[in-house]
């Protein structure tokens, strides 16, 4: 008898065939004339239920089957006697691989978020953290599909880096140094020379600079990997520890890349739709039930689904900073002073104003371009009215989701901005050196990938979708 997992039994079993499944314990019911027991095994969101014969088994076994037990149960496929599923299994042998002791925390009902958050290990096994995780895997894959269907090659750049000029101030220290005895300079600094790389080393913040190389060379390329920022911001929208995907293009300009990032989300979000519809019909429920609990002015104005099918059948809105400015200025909230950040021209947009623009003004993802030149990245290509070309993707309810830009390819240029920002020249040496061998205009973005999976599957807090959320005073498990 082959094991087979629930979600082949539920989806292709044959009525009458002998099986064997395994798994965890979600629920149990029952007593004299019959057992009900719910099992799942994290292959589907979908439990089977198994029923049981109470004259064919110890009383005591009945007792030791609890809510959270792992056990293994072979039996007859029968079909389904109760509206659920259509087929479940009839008892044969029950076997206890593990007991779970009274105190297992998850038991069946619903927990908050919070709750689940401080039992990280053992959240996986409910229903809306399991339906994540296997989201979170079909667009990992989906993304790997979507690049290598288009001729992109997958770039390993370094988790461990040498240059801090992206994130200076927001950084992770790598080193091997005795903190308690740290090798000195004459003036009292800290000699790196002593340090395992011999110089400062850092975790990194976004693999584009070492991603640009790539695409130097192969032409189309894209990262995707961990990435580590140190920001102290305690927010639902940052981690310190998150997955990036970046693609580099040569010979891309700001409209290419553009069009990539839309093409790409589109393409994500119908991948899910396609291919994670019972999690995806599950998480619908769980937010519209949200939803519900909220003020009516907080509720969103679509749901899940209909959110992710509208977002794949419209086109995203295209503008200027400049022109975002402008219909800020012109909103309610800007006028009634509702805003907490100020609206000027020069000044970032912070969330609330990216959120407006998205939920109110024009109720579809935005991509904003052409930003002021001082508020962005020193490799960001140059416009000649003090503006870069720039891009932001904009998402409702997430804000920012991609960052992106056309980069800046001419060596002087991309050399006295990188000194007028103070940027060390020594540590970036290599990165200079493509604008003199070869270079080619070229393009690239970077997608957060837990911003992603929030939005597919309508979390709002982005430590409930990576499995060991890395936050300010917090990496317990
Ligand atoms: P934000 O303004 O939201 O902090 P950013 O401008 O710092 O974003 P980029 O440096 O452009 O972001 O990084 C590219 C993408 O990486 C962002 O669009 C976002 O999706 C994601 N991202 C950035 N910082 C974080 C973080 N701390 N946690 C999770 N995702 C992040
Ligand atoms: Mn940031």
């Amino acid at each position: 008898m082959k094991t087979v997992c629930i979600k082949e039994i539920l989806e292709k079993g044959t009525i009458g065939t002998s099986v064997i499944v395994r798994g965890w314990v979600r629920t149990k019911r029952g007593g004299k004339p019959v057992w009900f027991i719910d099992l799942n095994d994290g292959s589907t969101i979908n439990n089977i239920q198994i029923v049981a014969d109470p004259l064919r088994f110890d009383a005591e076994l009945f007792g030791n089957i609890t809510t959270g037990a792992c056990v293994f149960i072979s039996g007859e496929l029968i079909a389904s006697q109760g509206g659920g599923q259509s087929v479940e299994v009839e008892a044969q042998k029950i076997e206890v691989y593990g007991l779970a002791s009274s105190d297992y925390p998850l038991q069946p009902k619903r927990h908050s978020l919070e709750f689940l958050r401080e039992k990280a290990h053992l959240r996986p096994r409910t229903a809306t953290f399991s339906a994540i995780l296997r989201i979170r895997h079909s667009l990992s894959f989906a993304i790997h599909k979507f690049y290598n269907d288009k001729g992109f090659f997958y770039l390993h750049t370094p988790i461990i880096t040498g240059s801090d000029c992206e994130g200076a101030g927001e950084m992770f220290r790598v080193t091997t140094m005795d903190m308690n005895n740290l090798p000195k300079n004459e003036d009292g600094s800290i000699n790196y020379k002593e340090d395992f790389f011999g110089k400062e080393t850092n975790l990194t913040v976004s693999g584009q600079l070492e991603g640009e190389l790539g695409a130097m060379a192969l032409g189309k390329i894209y990262t995707f990997g961990p990435t580590f920022r140190s920001e102290n911001s305690n927010t639902a929208r940052h981690l310190a520890e998150f997955w990036m995907i970046e693609p580099e293009v040569a010979f891309f300009e700001l409209e290419d890349n553009m069009d990539l990032a839309e093409e790409f989300l589109q393409y994500l979000v119908k991948y899910a739709l396609e291919h994670c519809k019972d999690d995806l019909d599950f998480l619908d429920k769980r937010n519209a039930d949200e939803e519900k609990m909220k003020k009516k002015e907080d509720q969103a104005e679509m749901g899940l689904l209909e959110r992710l099918n509208f977002v794949i059948s419209n086109r995203f809105e295209r503008l200027t900073y400049t022109e975002a400015i402008e219909i800020l200025k012109k909103s309610k909230p800007f006028q009634k002073k509702q805003f907490k950040f100020p609206v000027e021209w020069g000044v970032d947009l912070q969330s609330e104003h990216e959120r407006y623009l998205v939920e109110k003004e024009f109720k579809k993802p935005v991509i904003l371009t052409n930003y002021p030149t001082a508020i962005k990245s020193f490799y960001m290509k140059q416009n000649d009215d003090g503006t870069v070309r720039a891009m932001d993707v904009l998402i409702p309810g997430i804000g920012e989701i991609i960052g992106g830009s056309q980069r800046e390819d001419n060596y002087e240029k991309l050399k006295n901005r990188a000194l007028e920002v103070g940027i060390d020249q020594e540590s970036i040496w290599w990165y200079l050196e493509t604008r003199k061998f070869g270079t080619a205009p070229h393009s690239g973005f970077g997608l957060g990938f837990e911003r992603l999976v929030m939005f597919v599957t309508g979390m709002s807090n982005i430590r409930d979708v990576i499995p060991f959320p890395r936050t300010p005073k917090n990496a317990e498990f």
